[in-house]
């Protein structure tokens, strides 16, 4: 494996969330990112994500049209997640890509053994490659659907650029995650209230 998961952060909270999260704004989706973040969500196994990781040699047309719709679903969700944040109208140009996804990709839910538990997994009608993107489309539309109520969130550091999504009982989760950005941000309040009298957190 040329990519660890670990690589991928999976903070999210949901799916869709953590697919905006794997390809930084400043930086394009790779096919091994994408495969690495499949695995790593266990949307596909490390036996099929293997056999993925080379499809670019034996299909280059086939990687390239998925790569190219991983892409452009990406953008859209980011786009998607940062208006709503300002509060702003979504645009039809942004929900189509997704739609588009949602509607290829026709199939059930079924229960499949996973390390002697069970989990729902996805079960896609047709043969194709876009089921992969199936599971991500559908987070996003789920987070869409929930509108102002969605408890979408963006980290509180300026630098960091992280969404989460905010499971916590308070609602006042601030930062993606406590242990890198939030104790980054303690460690600096910390160093402000021994220089200032009056620090404002
Ligand atoms: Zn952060």
């Amino acid at each position: 494996m040329s990519l660890s998961p670990s690589s991928i952060h999976l903070l999210g909270g949901r799916l869709s969330i953590d697919f905006v999260n794997a390809a930084p704004p400043n930086a394009e989706l790779s096919w091994d990112r994408l495969i690495g973040f499949l695995e790593s969500t266990n949307i596909v196994s490390p036996e099929r994500g293997a056999q993925l990781l080379i499809l670019p040699q034996s299909d280059p047309q086939a990687s390239d049209a998925l790569l190219l719709k991983a892409r452009k679903l990406g953008w859209m969700l980011r786009k998607v997640f940062a208006s709503m944040l300002r509060r702003q109208k979504l645009a039809w140009e942004w929900i189509e890509p997704i739609n588009e996804i949602l509607r290829i990709t026709e199939g059930h839910d079924e229960l499949v053994p996973q390390g002697g538990d069970w989990k729902i997994e996805f079960i896609a009608r047709e043969g194709g490659l876009d089921w992969l993107l199936a599971a991500v489309a559908r987070s996003g539309a789920e987070i869409i659907a929930e509108g102002a109520r969605a408890r979408l969130r963006l980290c509180a550091n300026p630098h960091c650029g992280l969404f989460f999504y905010d499971n916590s009982r308070t609602r006042q989760r601030r930062w993606c995650s406590m242990a890198v950005c939030g104790n980054r941000s303690k460690v600096a309040a910390f160093a402000r209230k021994h220089t200032s009298a009056r620090s404002a957190t």
